[in-house]
């Protein structure tokens, strides 16, 4: 195949750059990965030998593509494709003893991170400490990330919390050497410090890595900018490619800086841009460009297509959750009767995992297939981390939290007493738990059932280890016999014992899968393969089913109808960042990662009436909404709550300015205005908001009352002053603060 026959000039131009740094700079959609591979194959066809080249990506998913177009391209090539962590594992199998670390280290997830900080403020005595396990974690992570040590967190602490957060921070680590394990953030600070005090490896990795290839740089961190950086110095053929519109990591310590300043960086940068994209409809395209130009801090960029104009985008507001996903149903399911799409054409975004159970029900009552992106990872089900965490001390007999997890799985009658005994003798000698459970009869405190059972143990463990290196479905089998475990999920009483055998049987398959891939690979890289996955990397596009996931996890993806759902205020934006500008900017730049996947079609929603902690609340809608133009969209109320409503714009006065509506050929399965009801329907008086407040009708608006506004919401009057026509309320909006009114020409209607 010709590599360059379908690419347009700039991007051929990027394709055939090879050396010197590059940076690709372009908007959504405008073939940044598809030079990225292109790039690959092109390097290679100019005899740079596969071995020399290094392409990362943002996930395992989108590098498992990658080596799959470069294998299409150049069959044979066996490039290194991967994920930042993924490399850096694998270097450090090879280089960890520079930093410390057993060649069989043990890669802690997200779970077990968080057990290890509750462990270490228990070891630290800290019963209730000021901030949450969770907070100090993602300190720590944050920490790392910015390749802070605890002794300079501790430095630079300016309060109790911090200096709580440097103590747990060095505990933790001590813990994790001393269970020969890194987090997911070492996998890149390890390689760091590597890259950084051993000029020898250095310079052999930067002369075999020669070219190095980096898609989505704008989400890279301060860590990731370092090994790019390290890699790079005598052989500076680095070429990134990234949207500055796109970045959404920034709370996990992404740094926008690195793809700004790439050009301060290195000398002699060719810059290319991308500015034609092909992707999108020109409707879905101008929605898109104009949001994003609210936010201040960025460069201007045009975004242009030469695709059709399209379907306008729609808007449509729906009564409460159920309505807006059954409305949501109703319309995937006229796309696909239509003829038009399959199931697997659609995607549907939110902005938290916790919305999407709303979907599932109406999907499935619906009938309609789909799949969820997020939520309890595979790998995270209990079953599944017994079973992994035998694995992980097979492999690692120092993995104290892997020991924790499994000496009582399925169980062997040791009480949390006997455990205790044995975590202070371990600790006071300094020894890992296996094997001051080996000396179990010298552990002060132990009753004789407890010895014998800790001494089984380590007599199965033994058994257990010696199978270390047969294929890794052999040990799992072998494992899941020997202690117990199969038989044990056998007799659990109903069906939750065949389920999690179920699950267990996808391990199996992936264990199968890994050995007949990987000849001769060992359990440790089994484990760092499901280690690192993400929930992402087990999708299937083509499974025929809708997809159902976060606006994080769709970046660099593509659709062809798109729904992006609760669209309100405190959802998105997440109310989390309302006091904070840049956040507020991620935010509009996380709803235009959104838009920008849509190909054809896109569907905005949000709804009035949203459940939150066991209440009924009334909505206030995204003020991205506001910032939408209205000539590329159609807009339609659903609600049945609002016959007036002023427009979703504030600033406008009524809902014109749309375009036409397009006809609805298909018939319409979403409940009529008048199926909706609310449990204030009655006190809504009819479900109509009066435009204003006739004055005889004031006496109503009494400190203390709950009103509606069709713009922010529930509220309760806070006090009234003044009288007649001048009669002003002071109202406090469940979601939009306080706000004062001239009550005879406020839309307000009081509800209870
Ligand atoms: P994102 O910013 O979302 O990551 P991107 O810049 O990486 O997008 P790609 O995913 O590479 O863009 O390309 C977007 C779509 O446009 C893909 O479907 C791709 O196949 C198509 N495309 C890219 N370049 C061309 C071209 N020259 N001709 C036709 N189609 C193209
Ligand atoms: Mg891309």
């Amino acid at each position: 195949m010709d590599l360059l026959a379908d690419l347009t000039t700039p991007q051929r131009e990027a394709v055939m750059h090879v050396d010197g740094p590059m940076l690709v700079l372009a908007g959504a959609g405008s073939g940044k990965t598809r030079v990225i591979t292109r790039r690959v194959a092109y390097l290679l066809k100019q005899g740079i030998a596969a071995d020399n080249i290094l392409a990362l990506t943002f996930t395992n998913k989108a590098a498992g593509e990658m080596r799959e177009r470069i294998e299409a391209l150049t069959p044979g090539a066996r490039v290194w494709v991967g994920t930042f962590h993924g490399f850096c594992a694998r270097l450090l199998r090879t280089h960890g003893s520079l930093v410390g670390l057993d060649k069989a280290f043990t890669i802690y997830d997200q779970s077990d991170r968080l057990k290890t900080v509750r462990e270490v403020l228990d070891a630290l005595g800290i019963e209730d400490p000021p901030i949450t396990p969770e907070k100090i974690e993602s300190a720590i992570s944050k920490a790392k990330n910015d390749l802070a040590s605890p002794k300079s967190l501790a430095f630079r602490a300016r309060d109790d919390k911090d200096r709580l957060v440097a103590k747990v921070y060095a505990a933790y680590e001590e813990r994790l050497k001393g269970a020969s394990a890194v987090d997911f953030d070492d996998l890149l600070v390890h390689v760091v410090s590597i890259l950084k005090n051993h000029k020898d490896v250095r310079a052999s990795l930067d002369a075999r890595f020669r070219y190095v290839l980096v898609d989505e740089y704008q989400d890279t961190n301060m860590a990731q900018y370092a090994i790019v950086r390290a890699l790079s110095v005598d052989h500076p053929n680095l070429c990134v490619t990234g949207d500055p519109d796109q970045s959404i990591y920034g709370w996990r310590g992404a740094n926008l800086s690195n793809i700004l300043e790439f050009e301060k960086d290195y000398n002699f940068v060719k810059v290319v841009k991308l500015e034609h994209n092909y992707r999108s409809t020109k409707n879905i395209l101008s929605v898109a460009d104009h949001l994003i130009q609210f936010n201040t801090n960025r460069k201007p960029k045009a975004l242009i297509t030469e695709n059709s104009r399209g379907e306008p985008v729609d808007l449509t507001v729906y009564g409460r959750e159920s309505d807006e996903a059954e409305g949501v149903a109703g319309r995937i399911q006229s796309l696909v009767r239509d003829g038009s799409y399959n199931y697997s054409d659609v995607a549907v975004f939110c902005r938290i995992t916790a919305l999407t159970r709303t979907f599932e029900q109406a999907f499935r009552s619906a009938r309609i297939p789909y799949q969820i992106i997020g939520g309890v990872s595979f790998y995270e089900r209990q079953e599944v981390k017994d079973v992994v965490s035998y694995l992980n001390l097979i492999n690692n007999p120092k993995d104290d939290l892997a020991f924790t997890r499994v000496v009582n799985v399925p169980p062997r009658g040791l009480g949390k007493t006997s455990f205790e005994h044995l975590i202070s003798a371990a600790r006071e000698r300094g020894e890992t738990l296996l094997e001051t459970a080996r000396k179990a009869k010298s552990v002060p405190g132990l009753k004789d059932k407890a010895i014998r059972a800790f001494l089984d143990f380590t007599q199965l463990y033994d058994e257990l280890a010696a199978l270390r290196d047969d294929s890794v479905e052999k040990v799992i089998l072998q494992l899941m016999e020997k202690s117990g475990y199969r038989q044990h999920l056998k007799d659990e009483p109903g069906d939750k014992g065949e389920d999690r055998l179920a699950n267990l049987e996808e391990l199996i398959t992936a264990a199968r899968e890994f050995d007949a891939e990987h000849a001769g690979a060992t359990i440790q890289e089994f484990l760092s393969d499901i280690t690192l996955a993400s929930p992402i990397d087990r999708w299937d596009q083509q499974t025929g089913a809708v997809t159902l996931m976060t606006l994080h996890a769709a970046k660099g993806l593509e659709f062809p109808v798109v729904f992006i759902v609760a669209l309100e205020a405190g959802i998105l934006p997440h109310s989390r960042a309302f006091d904070n500008p840049s956040e507020m900017e991620e935010e509009r730049r996380l709803l235009f990662v959104g838009i920008t996947r849509a190909k054809r079609e896109l569907f905005l929603s949000r709804c009035r009436i949203r459940s939150f902690r066991g209440q009924q609340q009334a909505t206030a809608q995204s003020q991205f909404l506001t910032e939408l133009p209205r000539e590329f969209m159609v807009y339609e109320d659903r609600s049945g709550v609002v016959t007036s409503e002023r427009g979703w714009s504030p600033s406008s006065s009524s809902s014109s300015g749309y375009a036409s509506r397009r006809p609805e050929p298909r018939p319409n399965p979403t409940p009529s205005p008048a199926a909706f009801r609310l449990t204030t329907a009655a006190q809504l008086g009819g479900g109509s908001f009066p435009t204003t407040t006739p004055t005889s009708d004031l006496d109503a608006f009494r400190p203390g009352a709950s009103v509606l506004h069709p713009e922010y919401g529930l509220g309760r009057i806070v006090s009234v002053d003044g009288a007649g026509p001048n009669r002003k309320g002071k109202i406090a909006f469940t979601l939009s603060g306080e706000k004062t009114f001239v009550l005879a020409k406020s839309p307000l209607k009081v509800v209870g």
